[in-house]
């Protein structure tokens, strides 16, 4: 599964969030710590978003290569600085297309979004939940993929509830179809992270002035905190909230 993280704080340059700290991103491409069985590595491309000036808008750049083959990692993404970044490595679920495209975060507006994990029976199991988005949201897919759907089904949700409530509700709808799905989202607006953990690993560490939420810890300081399955945490600096989600029953059942 791939590895997702996203920092608020002191403005940093990109190329420091993604390679910093004894497990960064960068490393856990190539040495993840707690893939759970979703593959061995994260070689399939990554991607970057952060908000240019603290901006409304955030700013991507994705590449379908391995993260640690790109120059821009240790060239322009150097020069970049941000009091916000999500950054993620993609290990492609089996049939899906390796494209740029298809590397998290997506973004639109002020928003970024991620996924770890897959739904399980794609495309079928969840084509009800397609049909219930205009068709021109399906048209504007990122990629083909569970993930770009998954990120659509919130951006629509966006519109008329809070990010917590987005990503929960989408959660929700998705495991009543897919029961067995492993659904890690993670969502931010360059002031806040919202994250869920369904099935797959998360951590966050939140300070006065830091918060971070990642797949795994990124370094070796004190206070991170395991978000336990079937959670979702809410962070920025100086607040964590950590809460259940609500998961239908055929998901519990088969835990
Ligand atoms: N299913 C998603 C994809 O193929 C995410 C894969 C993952 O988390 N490893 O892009």
């Amino acid at each position: 599964m791939c590895r997702h993280v996203g920092y608020l704080g002191p403005s940093r340059t990109v190329a420091e969030v993604l390679t910093e700290g004894p497990h960064s991103l960068l490393r856990q491409s190539w040495a993840p710590a707690d893939m759970r069985g979703g593959g061995t590595i994260n070689a399939d491309g990554f991607g970057v978003a952060w908000w240019p000036g603290g901006g409304e808008t955030v700013a991507a750049y994705r590449n379908a290569a391995p993260i640690w083959t790109d120059p821009a990692v240790v060239g322009i993404l150097t020069q970049v600085r941000s009091s916000g970044v999500v950054a993620a490595v993609r290990s492609a679920t089996v049939g899906m297309p390796i494209t740029a495209d298809a590397c998290a975060p997506f973004t639109d507006g002020r928003w970024a979004f991620s996924h770890n994990g897959r739904i399980d029976g794609w495309p079928e199991s969840v084509a009800a939940l397609a049909e219930w988005l205009p068709a021109v949201e399906l048209l504007k897919m990122p990629a083909l993929t569970d993930s770009a759907l998954l990120w659509t089904l919130v951006r629509r949700r966006l519109g008329t509830s809070s990010p917590a409530d987005a990503l929960r509700e989408v959660v929700a709808e998705v495991l009543e179809a897919a029961p067995t799905s492993r659904l890690n989202l993670l969502l931010c607006d360059g002031a806040g992270v919202w994250a869920t953990a369904v099935d797959h690993a998360l951590s966050v560490r939140v300070d006065d002035v830091t918060a971070v939420v990642a797949s795994e810890p990124i370094d070796d300081r004190d206070g991170w905190v395991t978000v336990p399955d079937g959670h979702a945490v809410e962070a920025r600096p100086g607040h964590v909230a950590i809460t259940e989600l609500t998961t239908p029953t055929a998901y519990r059942e088969g835990r």
